[in-house]
């Protein structure tokens, strides 16, 4: 009977692995066509400056308009292409897309904001990196432009070969962009290290934002965070603010940057576009 059971668990976890497996292939399948057939799609979420709310930035997010499924978020495909590899060719088309969106927005003559990208494990780990952002950045014609544009890279990416990585970042700097750490707080960071990091921003994670107005502990964490980065002399940005208590608190702790649903959701380049118009119209 014993044996019976163990086979029976047995089997039950085999249907469930086959069928995570088979779930991580469609995606798999289904990312490589929206490559090929043109179903991503940037999206992008307001940053203002703290002290009085104005719209300093923009971080890129990618979408994905999957015909049956609708839109997809990045937390469910991300991972798949990661593991895939497939991320290589999205995250250039992403940087690529957002190079040509600050080149029409240019050319319309609307206010110049600065574009953050998020950049994957397996982009930074990939050799010929720099290559491959040089590239785009000469293909979209950027120029001068490439100042507005800022990486976004988590702790761990940086962490892994920490000599590759000062030689990396150096070689982005070079090209004019600005350096951000993701999610910070929630990876391993050795503080010695970040000091020699040519870096221009930490971005506190979401999850310290979430309790600053009545987590002691979350307050402790996030005031940390701004007084470390400040000492560094790095800019500091609160992700995830979804209160004007989030905001007054972080006004009163001196952060320089915030983003989250407060000032804006990640938003189509057309709303954004209409906000920028409308800001051009106000200051006229
Ligand atoms: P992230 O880079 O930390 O981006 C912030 C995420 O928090 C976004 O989720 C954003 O929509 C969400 N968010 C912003 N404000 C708030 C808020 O006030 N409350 C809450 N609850 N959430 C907020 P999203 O767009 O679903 O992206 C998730 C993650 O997927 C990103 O986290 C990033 O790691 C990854 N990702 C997105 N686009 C790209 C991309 O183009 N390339 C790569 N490599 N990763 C990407
Ligand atoms: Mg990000
Ligand atoms: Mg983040
Ligand atoms: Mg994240």
């Amino acid at each position: 009977r014993a044996k019976r059971e163990g086979r029976n668990r047995y089997s039950y976890y085999t249907a469930e692995m086959n069928a995570e497996v088979k779930r991580r292939l469609e995606l798999e399948t289904g990312l490589r066509r929206a490559l090929r057939e043109g179903q991503f799609e940037v999206f992008y979420q307001p940053q203002v400056a703290v002290e009085n709310g104005c719209w300093v930035g923009l971080e890129a997010l990618v979408r994905w308009h999957h015909p049956e499924r609708g839109l997809v978020s990045p937390d469910e495909f991300i991972p798949v292409a990661e593991d895939s590899g497939l991320i290589e060719p999205i995250g250039e088309w992403v940087l690529a897309q957002v190079c040509r969106q600050i080149n029409e927005w240019k050319r319309r003559g609307l206010p110049s904001v600065r574009v953050a990208v998020n950049l994957s494990a397996r982009q930074f780990a990939k050799p010929g990196l720099l290559d491959d952002v040089a590239a785009i950045l000469s293909a979209e014609g950027m120029g001068t432009c490439a100042k507005q544009i800022e990486l976004e890279v988590t702790e761990s990416i940086l962490m892994g070969d920490q000599r590759r990585s000062i030689t990396l970042l150096e070689g982005l700097r070079a090209m004019g962009l600005s350096l951000s750490v993701d999610d910070f707080g929630t990876g391993y960071s050795s503080l010695s290290y970040l000091k020699r990091f040519p870096l221009t921003a930490l971005k506190i994670d979401r999850s310290f934002i979430d309790g600053v107005v009545d987590d002691p502990s979350d307050a402790t964490i996030a005031g940390a965070i701004i007084d470390l980065a400040h000492s560094l002399h790095l800019s500091v940005v609160a992700e995830g603010v979804e209160t004007e208590a989030q905001w007054q608190w972080l006004r009163a702790h001196g952060c320089d940057f915030a983003q989250g649903y407060f000032f804006g959701r990640p938003m189509p380049a057309t709303e954004i576009e209409a906000r920028l118009t409308a800001r051009l119209a106000e200051q006229a």
